[in-house]
């Protein structure tokens, strides 16, 4: 056959989707060559039309049109990577829509492809944190590793997690990975969750008004030591779990094993956008509430600069900064990973500054 392996990508167009998406069609990917569908519910971006995939538009939280969209064109799919979510006030509510999407793909893709090897699902470090909503109060100690127990709480992590262990003993032989990402250093304007997106824009702003740019964060986030996962890396370690049998039927954190202080990346930030550093004001500022009046000077910004158009909320998501940058990082372990023979690694800043770089070459950023 021409491919030897097919990808199935749900939420293509988010940070690890795109990297996937990026990454999965090239020559020398493991397992390959790949032949790839992805799937978001918008129209095609031009930022993702680069890459050699076929596109799909489907809302998985609709069963029906899940199963009308997909069951025709999945028959040939052999890996699945599951990189999205909905995000939900409370819990509770995240548990079901979540659960419900992942379902639909799953009971669909389960049903419909009769070559299907692997799934692989992406959740998070706050499997050992706890959701959002009990920041801080339920964590683990940290580093953490893979084989600690669940929190006692409602976590959509353990429901994806629950679903796919039921969804895998349908068929003979299917195998699973799970990946916990740490904040995602990545691109994509259309994330629900994008740190250094966020960032680029706010150092835009900065500039262009002409003041210094302030850590908005705590004293913890700015003086402690943080990590953070590279996408590309992640979608390296989702392609290695689905390609080499000692990866199969197990989670693995997926982090860029070296760390950094905010106090550091600040100025690197601050260099990349020739902005002044305004470093760290001595309390917390609500990046959500700094940012609220902004979206007119974005749009002018975009009009001035020649820059691609975007929304001012799809690009720059404050409550993530907020809760980011406003807390002590919480580092994991890669021990598991490394163990399993996944050797991956990062060096965080050339991370930064190359995803600084990817913002400004799609014209997202002057
Ligand atoms: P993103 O928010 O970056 O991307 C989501 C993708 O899914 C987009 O392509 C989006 O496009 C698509 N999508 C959203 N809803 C639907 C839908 N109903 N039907 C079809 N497509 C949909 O995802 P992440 O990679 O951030 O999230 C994946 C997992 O990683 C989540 O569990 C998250 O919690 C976790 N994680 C993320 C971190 C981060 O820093 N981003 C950090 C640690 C963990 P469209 O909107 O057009 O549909």
């Amino acid at each position: 056959p021409k491919y030897q392996s097919v990808a199935l990508i749900i939420g293509v167009t988010g940070i690890v989707g795109n990297s996937l998406a990026e990454i999965l069609p090239l020559s020398d990917t493991p397992g390959g060559p790949w032949k790839v569908y992805g799937v978001a519910r918008r129209p095609r971006p031009q930022w993702n039309a680069d890459h050699p995939i076929e596109y799909i538009q489907c809302d998985i939280s609709d069963p029906d049109e899940t199963l009308t969209k997909l069951s025709g064109v999945v028959q040939d799919v052999t890996h699945l990577f599951y990189v999205t979510w909905a995000n939900r006030s409370a819990e509770a509510e995240n548990c079901e829509i979540n659960g419900k999407m992942f379902k639909n793909v799953l009971d669909v893709v389960v049903a419909n492809s009769p070559n299907l090897q692997h799934v692989s699902l992406q959740t998070g470090r706050k499997h050992y944190l706890g959701p959002f909503e009990l920041f801080g109060k339920k964590a683990h100690d940290p580093p953490f590793s893979e084989d600690l127990p669940r929190l006692d709480c409602a976590n959509f992590y353990y429901t994806l997690e629950d679903i796919l262990f039921e969804s895998v003993k349908q068929k003979e032989g299917l195998t699973w990975s799970v990946h916990r990402p740490g904040t995602i250093f990545g691109f994509s304007p259309y994330s629900m969750m994008n740190l250094i997106g966020a960032l680029c824009v706010y150092a835009t702003i900065c500039k262009h008004e002409g003041v210094a740019l302030k850590f908005p964060g705590s004293k913890e986030a700015w003086d402690g030591y943080s990590d953070c996962s590279d996408a590309d890396l992640i979608a390296e370690q989702h392609i290695w779990a689905a390609v080499d049998p000692y990866a199969k039927n197990e989670a693995f954190n997926i982090s860029n094993g070296d760390v950094f202080k905010w106090r550091q990346f600040w100025k690197v930030l601050c260099e990349q956008f020739e902005v002044e550093n305004g470093g760290w004001g001595g309390e917390r500022v609500s990046m959500v509430e700094m940012m609220k009046d902004k979206g007119s000077v974005w749009d002018e910004i975009v009009k001035e600069k020649g820059l691609a158009v975007t929304k001012f909320e799809d690009v720059a998501v404050w409550w993530f900064v907020d809760v980011i940058l406003g807390n002590e990082g919480m580092l994991d372990s890669m021990n598991k990973s490394k163990e399993h023979g996944f050797l991956g690694f990062r060096n965080s800043k050339s991370s930064l500054v190359s995803w600084i770089d990817k913002m400004k070459g799609y014209k997202i950023v002057p």
